[in-house]
Parts: structure tokens; sequence; C-alpha cells
């Protein structure tokens, strides 16, 4: 493993990403702590975009758990449909939009643990609500956070919960409230997950990677499709050899 990046460099990577977008916000749609609570739960295993284009008609309408209950199961699920696993989504939001009724007047809770004990909430969500409802500096590690931390040295760790401790020791509390959409942001669009983006990456002097995409056209780059060039090659010569 690559050696993890020193202090310094972790307060220069967030520099660079501050200085670049200073206010980093959430993908989602959402109009209160409720409606982002909801859109968080049902963005799971699904894209942002795809959770917007369902909850923009269902939002506009249905901002509140009280309404959200009167909606009823199966008209959500009828709302929700193009969303993956919308079945078990609709039913903890109808449960998680009673529980809030029942338990916190309505209001979604400023609390950890409270928010867990709600169905279909889980660490990463509430990490979520907590930082973007509420200002708190919480990091949620989703794939992507777990990808670029392990990926560049900031903060490895062999699960989600292992980077997350490790980020909240090593990321600097001037940073902290941001780091969150910072790296989801990062992971999103440069450093994703098959080809990263090395050539366009602005902490790329400081990332740890030892597979960096290397510049079109450069030596390395060149030298690289030479070899995938001469291993297709050889496979294709090996298979031919086995068919004789
Ligand atoms: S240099 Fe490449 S691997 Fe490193 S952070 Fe940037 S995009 Fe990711």
């Amino acid at each position: 493993m690559a050696r993890p990046l020193r202090p310094a460099e972790i307060d220069d990577l967030f520099s660079r990403f501050a200085a670049q977008d200073p206010d980093p916000r959430s993908e989602l749609k959402y109009v209160n702590p409720y409606t982002l609570l909801v859109a968080v739960v049902l963005s799971a295993q699904a894209t942002d975009k795809g959770v917007n284009k369902a909850t923009a008609p269902l939002f506009s309408g249905v901002d509140t758990p009280e309404k959200m209950v009167a909606l009823g199961e199966a008209n959500l699920r009828d709302a929700i449909k193009t969303i993956g696993l919308y079945r078990t989504k609709a039913k903890n939001v109808i449960a998680l939009s009673r529980a809030l009724t029942d338990q916190h007047g309505g209001e979604v809770p400023r609390d950890r643990e409270a928010l867990e004990a709600l169905p279909g909430v889980g660490r990463k969500t509430a990490n979520v609500v907590l930082n973007v409802a509420f200002g708190e500096p919480t990091i949620a590690v989703d794939t992507h956070i777990f990808r670029v931390s392990n990926r560049i040295g900031l903060a490895p760790g062999k699960n989600p919960r292992e980077v997350e401790d490790r980020l909240n020791k090593v990321v600097p509390q001037k940073f902290r409230l941001h780091a969150h959409h910072w790296l989801i942001l990062h992971g999103r669009y440069i450093c994703v997950a098959r080809k990263p983006r090395c050539p366009d990456c602005l902490i790329a002097d400081l990332c740890r990677y030892g597979d960096k995409t290397p510049v079109a056209g450069s030596a390395p780059e060149i030298e690289r499709r030479v070899l995938t060039k001469k291993l297709r090659t050889s496979s294709v010569k090996q298979r031919q050899r086995r068919g004789r």
C-alpha cells in the first residue's frame, strides 16, 4: 500500500478543493430536512439524477411526513417506480414518516441515534442529513469516498467505518464541513472508478495512487497502449495454438 498522505499534504489537498469550489452542495434536490432525508433514503444504489427526476413532482405536493403518510405506500411506490429497490424504499419511507409523526412531532431529529433508529436509515444516511440539513461536520462514506480515500492515501481503511474514523482524524477541522461533498464530487467526476481522469486532476501531484491514468500521447500512455496490444496479440496466439 502507498504511504498515507502527510498532514501538510492533506491540508494542501483540501485547500485546493476549497479554492476551486468554496461552497459545494449536494446534487440531490430537496426543499426541507424531511425531503432531504427521503431523497437520501431513495438514493441508495441509485443515481442522484434518477432520484431527482422522481422526487421533483413528488416533493412539489408531498413535503412533510404527514402528507407522505396520507399519500400512502401504493401511491408512493407508483411515484418512485423508476428508482431501484422502490418497493422496499416506499415501505421504509412510509414507516419513517409515521415514526417522525408519532415520535418527533413531524420534525427530522438532529440526533444520530434518533436518525439511525428510523426505518431505512443507516449511519451513512444519518451522516448526510446531519451534514447537509444541520451543518454538522460529519463525513458520510459512500462508494466514491471509500474509493478515493483509499486510492489516494488520504484515509486508507478496509470498510466504510474505518475510512470514516480515519477521515475524522486526518481532515483538518476547518475543512470538515465540506469534506464530504468535495470528496464525493471528486470521486463522481474526476477520480472515477474505472479510468480516473488523472490528467485533469488538481491533486494529481499529491495523490499516492500507483496506477494513474497517463496523459494521452505521453510516453507512459504510449507504453501502456503497446503493452496492451502485445498482451492481446499474445493471448490470441495462445488461443489459436490451443485450437489447433
Ligand atoms: S491523480 Fe488520478 S487517481 Fe489520483 S486523485 Fe487524481 S484522478 Fe484520482
